[in-house]
């Protein structure tokens, strides 16, 4: 059991975990390698380098000074996460559970662009299977995406009917080994789609290449799952695309905090640093008081 597993290996994620290893919180962090400061080639507003420094250079420099302090840090995608008495947090291959969970996981990338999708969002469109899977109970159901995710999110779903297909829209399927074997329950089309359509609800799904299929549901599993995703699963409340939090970075949700580019406001390094930073302290408080 961690004390605390920490959701993304940015500036805010690894700030966090300088705080709770110094406290002796026994702290995970797990995050894939694609912060947003990776693509920053040249940083001159960030405190202390007199010379400009590479975002890559800073990653690294962050990450060995957590290691060196003592925070286990895993390479991973994190896949879902769920509170019970505990956070249990799952990655493709494994799950952790934890006392305290801070989501550090950048801005929310949505880069889904189809046809009607917003228009049919709630009316057949869904992004939470947890909240919305009943209303599907013995539908068709699609599952869009290509990663772990939209195979996590389609075993969901079986809970309420078994007619599930997964539409990858264009892309091949990009699973790890655990999930490729239970890909297999699924139909997978692999079409790129054009257009959704329907009168009040959902009714057709439309591909590129003329053709078309019936369709009663769509989840949206795409990519990576984002703060927003989790939000939704865990009941976190959300402004837009930003997780809301209080001044000390807690969510609605006891035990649960959120830092950096995934709370809105200023997109910068200093101030995912300070909200890490804010957070670290705050989640000590937080383990030490249970
Ligand atoms: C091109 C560019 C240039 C920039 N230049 C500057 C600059 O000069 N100065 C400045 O101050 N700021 C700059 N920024 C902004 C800065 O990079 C961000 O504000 C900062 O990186 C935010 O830190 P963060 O930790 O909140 O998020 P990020 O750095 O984006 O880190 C998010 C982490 O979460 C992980 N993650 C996400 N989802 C999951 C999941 N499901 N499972 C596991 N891990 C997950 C990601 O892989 C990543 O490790 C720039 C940004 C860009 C894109």
């Amino acid at each position: 059991m961690y004390d605390v597993i920490i959701v993304g290996k940015g500036p805010a994620g690894i700030s966090a975990s300088l705080y709770t290893a110094r406290a002796n919180l026994k702290t995970l962090v797990i995050g894939k390698g694609d912060s947003a400061l990776k693509k920053a080639e040249k940083i001159e507003n960030y405190y202390g380098f007199s010379q400009a420094i590479r975002g890559e250079d800073l990653l690294n420099e962050g990450e060995k000074q957590a290691a060196r302090l003592g925070v286990q840090i895993i390479e991973n995608e994190v896949i879902n996460i769920e509170k019970n008495d505990f956070f249990e947090v799952l990655t493709p291959d494994n799950s952790y559970v934890s006392k305290s969970v801070l989501l550090a996981t950048g801005q929310p990338l949505k880069k889904i662009r189809i046809e009607n999708l917003e228009q049919f969002e709630g009316k057949g469109v869904s992004y939470c299977t947890t909240c919305d899977g009943f209303f599907y109970n013995n539908l068709k159901v699609g599952v869009l995406g290509y990663k772990d995710f939209v195979v996590h999110e389609a075993v969901e779903l079986e809970a309420f009917t078994k007619d599930i297909t997964i539409y990858t829209n264009g892309k091949q399927l990009e699973l790890s080994e655990q999930f490729l074997e239970t890909s297999k329950r699924f139909n997978v089309n692999t079409k790129e789609i054009y257009r959704i359509d329907g009168g009040d609800f959902l009714q057709r799904i439309f591909f590129k290449d003329g053709t078309s299929e019936n369709i009663d549901g769509l989840f949206i599993a795409y990519e990576s799952p984002s703060s927003v995703d989790f939000a939704r699963k865990l009941g976190i409340l959300v402004d837009e695309n930003s997780i809301v939090v209080d001044r000390d970075q807690q969510t609605n949700i006891d035990g649960l905090f959120a830092a950096g580019d995934c709370t809105g406001g200023f997109k910068q390094i200093s101030t995912a640093v300070g909200q890490g930073a804010l957070a670290g302290r705050k989640i000590i408080e937080y383990v030490r008081s249970l």
